[in-house]
């Protein structure tokens, strides 16, 4: 019996060490990691250039508190502001506080303005936010609230897709809009741009903000830094995490001036967010996410995609649909995907579940054409047997 508690179902399989887009075991079988940490592994494992930055830094200094200044923290949130909309970064450590901070900035940017009752966030139901108590309730999702009541208020759901709806919901008391730019847990659903550019002129119509939860498509995944690029707008409050650390825990909300002046002293912190140790990573990861990467996951994504589409054709009772952006990837079946995931697995493939059946596939962003070839090859075995 694991002293572990049970909270995960964990399949029975673990790794002595990682190499770029591969996990080796103690018994030296390799296996193409698809999952990568689901995304947190942005470039893939053991990083030259990371292990430098964690040692170097490791060295010096690890953890100082946010009572003093952190140089490292200074330069990485000025190379984020220089990168994107934002003007303004607090640093965290997982995408649920990220998103728990941007939450807490919407809300108190209306306070600062004598506007306190004007609080509640409009989210997709059955989205994915993060696990903590504002977190499962801002998702709306049934499963992951069960038992976890009292019911936190301030939070209303749309279906995907439904507009009336939202437009429905949106009263005096809305602060915010939030959503996940594409939905990832949720079965890999982009938001299109359309949807994302009207959503964007409904919050300036309607005086809200809009959240986009770039935790997991952000940092490159998509193929450009953030996915809601693709649309051409600007949000307000941008919480991200997962790819930041490249496997070293880091979150932050990033946002622009206006609702950052809320945040005076005492409104928000975190004992580690923003560590030394963190950032030094986190500017090491930044360093190698720069637009030769970027055209290397336009470059794997369509590769993938296109093959991808071609097994769909030649299964079409199997394969529903091939969705996502970039190298966020899902393969949609017609049934539960549980059986199609462990015989990836056995064939040396690691991939992921996220919902409505969806096969979720997340290479490093510097994937080679050679390993998407491996996962091709496995993905059609597996098919060719299902069928
Ligand atoms: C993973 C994820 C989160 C939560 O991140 P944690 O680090 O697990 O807390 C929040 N939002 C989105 C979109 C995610 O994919």
């Amino acid at each position: 019996m694991s002293a572990l508690a049970q909270n995960y179902k964990r399949k029975n399989l673990s790794f002595v060490k990682g190499k770029g887009s591969f996990l080796i075991t103690a018994k030296g079988k390799k296996y193409l990691d698809f999952v990568q940490g689901i995304a947190v592994n942005s470039l893939g494992h053991a990083n030259k250039k990371l292990i430098n930055a964690i040692n170097k830094q490791s060295k010096k200094l690890w953890h100082v508190s946010n009572a003093f200044k952190i140089p490292e923290g200074e330069k990485l949130a000025g190379r984020l502001v220089k990168k994107t909309f934002a003007d303004s970064v607090i640093f965290q450590n997982s995408g649920a506080e990220a998103t728990e901070a941007a939450i807490k900035v919407a809300r108190r940017y209306f306070y600062s303005i004598g506007k306190e009752n004007k609080n509640r966030i409009i989210c997709i139901k059955n989205s994915f936010h993060g696990r903590t108590i504002a977190a499962i309730h801002a998702s709306g999702s049934k499963k992951m609230t069960q038992g976890f009541g009292p019911k936190i208020p301030g939070f209303d759901h749309f279906n995907f897709g439904d507009h009336n709806k939202l437009k429905k919901l949106i009263n005096k008391n809305t602060a915010a809009i939030m959503i996940e730019t594409v939905m990832g847990e949720g079965g890999i659903k982009v938001v299109p741009s359309w949807c994302i550019k009207a959503i964007r002129k409904l919050c300036n119509q309607k005086g809200i903000l809009l959240i986009l939860d770039e935790v997991q498509c952000g940092i490159g995944r998509s193929g450009k830094f953030f996915a809601f690029e693709y649309a051409k707008v600007k949000p307000d409050i941008v919480p991200i995490a997962k790819g930041i650390g490249g496997g070293f825990p880091i979150g932050a909300v990033l946002m622009t001036k206006k609702v950052a002046k809320a945040m005076i002293p005492g409104t928000h912190g975190s004992t580690f967010g923003g560590n030394p140790l963190a950032m030094a990573v986190g500017n090491a990861v930044l360093d190698q996410i720069n637009n030769n990467l970027l055209n290397n996951v336009n470059k794997m994504s369509n590769y993938f995609i296109t093959n991808l589409e071609k097994l769909k054709k030649k299964y079409p009772k199997l394969i529903k649909e091939v969705r996502g952006v970039g190298l966020l990837i899902g393969l949609q079946l017609f049934d539960d995907q549980t059986f199609f995931i462990k015989k990836l697995m056995e064939n040396n493939l690691l991939t992921i579940r996220a919902a409505e059946n969806v096969v979720r596939i997340l290479p490093p962003l510097n994937v080679k054409k050679s390993e998407i070839d491996i996962a091709l090859k496995a993905i059609n075995k597996v098919c060719n047997e299902l069928n």
